[in-house]
């Protein structure tokens, strides 16, 4: 029996996992499960699964999960330093799908004790790439990419050598605005940017592919994860999200990933590598699909984009920068309190801040460092606004 756990157990990637697992209950041996404020669900699927313990990530909500778990053998925890407990007790494989910076000290520790890492937070790798893959290097555990594009490359990649890579090509369906013009995407509402064509996922992530801040962020990821350099890293606008990255070869060669839109494809490849199992979801009809289309996304209505490779012209530590501050313009366009575009803007020109704070982002990339600089990113974001409105 493999002993696994899962990080954000409650939300959408959580939830698919949990749907693969159910669905072979006997090959697993669950060890922990953790979630926010969505006490019962954590409670529910922890009693279902079996598990040794159940995490919520809210100090004042163990009562409650208490409860909740009350007459089963689940044990009960609560707060960040319980989540980084539960990482550290022994398991084969972690999924690591917490939304945000939250979900990069868990990680570090499920791969501190040699587990395999399932990862879905790409924040983890935006905000402190070198950390997490030389963590793992230095305690012999494994990453596995979750997102689509990034399982898709991964799979391109089997038995190939990295030297023949030319290229790698990430597609975005162009979320919510698409098609918008620039003018109206000024006036785009939470709601609207909160509905995604293609994809069921947690808010947070739909929204920044509305604005294309989840395609930047996996530019980023793909620079990290697999080593390739800025210029070699393209991003194709494809609607239909069934093409979701392409790695092109010196050959001339370019090896496309397609499959329905559904993360139980990439959850579960990454749950069954290297083996390739059975897996739920949808074949597709090519002739009925008729056709596929690409485009180059525009760069003046989707200004996010250019900002990753910025990012990555600088290095150190400005991707942890980037992360904090697109972590803290969403929550504020979230509260309404900037508008949709005024998000790049000011991720910008925090951006452009830190460009001169070399003893800052050169600093060795530590948790403590990386935090620290994820505060003071948060920080002059929340300046950046007060001085907007005078
Ligand atoms: P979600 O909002 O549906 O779920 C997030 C999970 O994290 C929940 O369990 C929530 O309780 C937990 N959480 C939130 N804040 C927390 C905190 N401060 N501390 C601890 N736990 C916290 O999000 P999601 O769509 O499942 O995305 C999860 C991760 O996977 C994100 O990094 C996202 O970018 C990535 N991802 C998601 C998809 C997708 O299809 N949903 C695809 C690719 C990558
Ligand atoms: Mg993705």
């Amino acid at each position: 029996m493999r002993k696994i756990s899962i990080f954000g157990a409650t939300g959408s990637i959580g939830q698919n996992t949990i749907d693969l697992i159910r669905r072979d209950l006997a090959g697993y041996d669950v060890v922990a499960l953790t979630g926010g404020a969505n006490i019962a669900r954590l409670a529910a699927d922890a009693i279902a699964l079996n598990a040794d313990i159940a995490v919520t990530a809210y100090d004042d909500r163990l009562d409650d999960l208490r409860a909740a778990l009350a007459g089963s053998t689940v044990k009960a925890a609560a707060g960040q330093m319980a989540l980084v407990e539960a990482a550290a007790r022994p398991a084969d494989w972690v999924m690591s799908a917490i939304v945000g910076i939250a979900g990069l000290a868990p990680g570090l520790e499920a791969l501190k004790q040699g587990a395999t890492l399932a990862l879905a937070n790409k924040e983890s790798l935006v905000c402190a790439g070198a950390l997490l893959l030389d963590t793992a290097k230095r305690h012999g555990a494994r990453i596995l990419p979750v997102d689509s594009e990034h399982s898709a490359v991964f799979q391109a990649l089997v038995g190939e050598d990295m030297e023949a890579v030319e290229r790698i090509i990430i597609t975005a369906s162009g979320g919510a605005f698409r098609d918008w013009p620039l003018e109206q995407l000024r006036q785009a509402t939470l709601a609207q940017a909160s509905s995604h064509p293609n994809w069921d996922m947690g808010q947070r992530i739909t929204i920044d592919s509305a604005s294309m801040f989840n395609k930047a962020m996996e530019v980023i990821e793909t620079h990290e994860y697999f080593g390739v350099k800025p210029d070699q890293i393209e991003v194709l606008v494809h609607p239909e999200s069934l093409v979701h990255a392409m790695v092109g070869f010196r050959d001339g060669a370019l090896m496309a990933h397609l499959g329905a839109p559904d993360m139980r494809h990439a959850i579960g490849y990454a749950l069954h590598w290297p083996e390739r199992r059975k897996l739920p979801v949808a074949r597709l009809d090519l002739a009925k699909i008729g056709q596929l289309n690409f485009v180059t996304p525009d760069p003046a209505r989707f200004p996010a984009l250019a900002l990753a490779y910025q990012v990555m012209a600088r290095g150190g530590m400005m991707g942890t920068v980037f992360n904090g501050a697109k972590e803290r313009v969403l929550d504020h366009f979230i509260a309404s309190r900037i508008g949709f575009l005024d998000m790049a803007t000011i991720v910008e020109q925090v951006m452009a801040y830190f460009e001169g704070q070399s003893s800052l982002i050169d600093d060795a990339m530590t948790l403590d460092n990386v935090s620290q600089i994820d505060q003071l990113a948060r920080q002059r974001v929340d300046l950046a606004l007060v001085e907007r409105t005078g």
